[in-house]
């Protein structure tokens, strides 16, 4: 039997919820793609984009394509056929980067991370310093991994390349955390940026881009590898996109505004902390349902745990699949699967994007009304779990204060009669602690 009345709850991890108001700004009848008036709207999105990247010193480049498009963007682009880079083994999604830089022709090392753990950059910067000629010429690093929904650190492997003082370019894969979770470009040392529409920016799949700096473009120049369709050469101009290779995806600009103006009201660092919250009430949950034994998070820790994901394991003997078909016929709360090797092992809860707490309530209950009815051992009463850290008073993120001080600086510190940032915090905290 398929649920077939009411809305389906769809908690992939990729693509997400699109909102109606993206929706509506993308049904509209083709224009003309070299006008200014079109162009104008690539300007002003791809300026905005910059926002939610936080870089000035970068710029976007957009393909009509989905994310694998950005990735060979960024090998065709920075490399020759030979050339060694280093990829951190995170899950299926650094598995396929890499293999697109093998593909190119490069020397793919690969550092190995512990299953079910966060990076180490201290391990991967052994490589690098193992590595006595420096000829690796770029670390390819996936700050969320979507297969197994760990999150991984990049200022800390920035920070321990800058310790070695090695000159490789640092190129990061955001397509899950954009716009569910902090990154910054220009503070982190980022060179390259991997980002794709569908994910936190809640537009449909099929556009991509990369975001770099001026080291980027200037690998790019000595670069041999061949290209065509993702040549940047053919389409920047003093440092911006000034054209596509071919049509323009006309639509996702027009869904990109949409999407930028609704992620600058509500206020980028706000979207964050929803994130955080709704995570850290599915992290509730799926604790509570494995607190007498049976399934699992998936990573082992705590701080690695994605705010835009949530993996589930299942215990041995038991089929993630089977939960995950039952949750959507019969509970219409649609679930990603596990990848590869996780196929059947983990069941991965999408809650990045357009997503608000009812939505999530709902789907965590289908899905514990799905694990009940695979038989898979869980405590019951996970909702409840769910709803006592919704409850709970939201501790102050240090992201929410500088949200605060830099929107209205004189204000905020007269109103509270405070300065520093740790009697706001105090205040903030105060202000928010009564009768939640
Ligand atoms: N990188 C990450 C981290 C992803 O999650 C995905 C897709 O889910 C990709 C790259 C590939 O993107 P696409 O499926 O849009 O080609």
């Amino acid at each position: 039997m398929t649920a077939s009345r009411g809305w389906q709850f769809f908690m992939h991890p990729g693509p997400t919820n699109i909102p109606h108001r993206v929706l509506q700004a993308m049904a509209r009848p083709a224009v003309d793609f070299m006008s200014p008036a079109f162009q104008a709207l690539r300007d002003r999105c791809l300026e905005r984009l910059k926002g939610v990247l936080k870089t000035q010193k970068g710029f976007a480049i957009a393909y009509a394509a989905s994310g694998h498009g950005a990735w060979d963007a960024s090998i065709a682009n920075l490399f020759s056929p030979g050339d060694k880079v280093l990829v951190p083994r995170t899950g299926y999604f650094a598995e396929n980067w890499a293999k697109t830089a093998t593909q190119y022709g490069l020397e793919v090392v690969v550092a190995d991370t512990p299953e079910r753990r966060a990076v180490d950059p201290e391990a991967v910067a052994r490589h690098l310093a193992a590595d006595a000629k420096g000829a690796i010429k770029a670390v390819m690093f996936v700050q969320n991994e979507t297969a197994t929904g760990m999150r991984h650190p990049v200022a800390e492997m920035r920070a321990a390349m800058d310790r070695l003082g090695y000159p490789a370019l640092f190129m990061v894969d955001t397509i899950s955390s954009l716009g569910s979770y902090d990154f910054r470009m220009d503070e982190w040392g980022v060179d390259l940026v991997i980002g794709g529409s569908q994910k936190g920016l809640m537009l449909p799949p099929g556009m991509s881009f990369t975001a770099i700096n001026a080291r980027a473009w200037e690998a790019a120049q000595a670069a041999r590898n061949p290209r065509r369709y993702w040549d940047w050469r053919g389409m920047v101009e003093e440092g911006r996109q000034v054209r596509f290779c071919g049509t323009a995806p006309i639509p996702y600009f027009y869904g990109l505004e949409a999407s930028l103006d609704m992620i600058e009201e509500e206020g980028l660092e706000n979207v964050f902390a929803r994130h955080r919250r709704l995570a850290d009430a599915t992290r509730a949950c799926v604790r509570h349902w494995g607190s007498e034994g049976g399934v699992e998070m998936w990573s082992l820790d705590a701080e690695a745990a994605s705010d835009s994901l949530t993996s589930v394991l299942v215990p041995a003997g038991h089929d993630a699949d089977l939960v995950r078909t039952i949750s959507s016929d019969r509970y219409g709360v649609a679930l990603g699967r596990g990848l590869a090797t996780l196929q059947g092992r983990i069941f991965r809860i999408g809650h990045m994007g357009d997503l608000n707490e009812p939505m999530l309530l709902g789907a965590l209950a289908g899905i514990e009304l799905a694990l009940a009815d695979a038989g898979v051992p869980h405590a019951r009463g996970g909702v409840e779990a769910a709803m006592d850290s919704l409850r709970a008073p939201r501790p102050v993120q240090f992201a929410e204060i500088q949200s605060r001080l830099d929107r209205d600086p004189g204000a905020t510190g007269e109103r509270l009669g405070k300065e520093s940032r740790e009697a706001l915090y105090e205040a903030l905290t105060a202000e928010r602690s009564p009768e939640r």
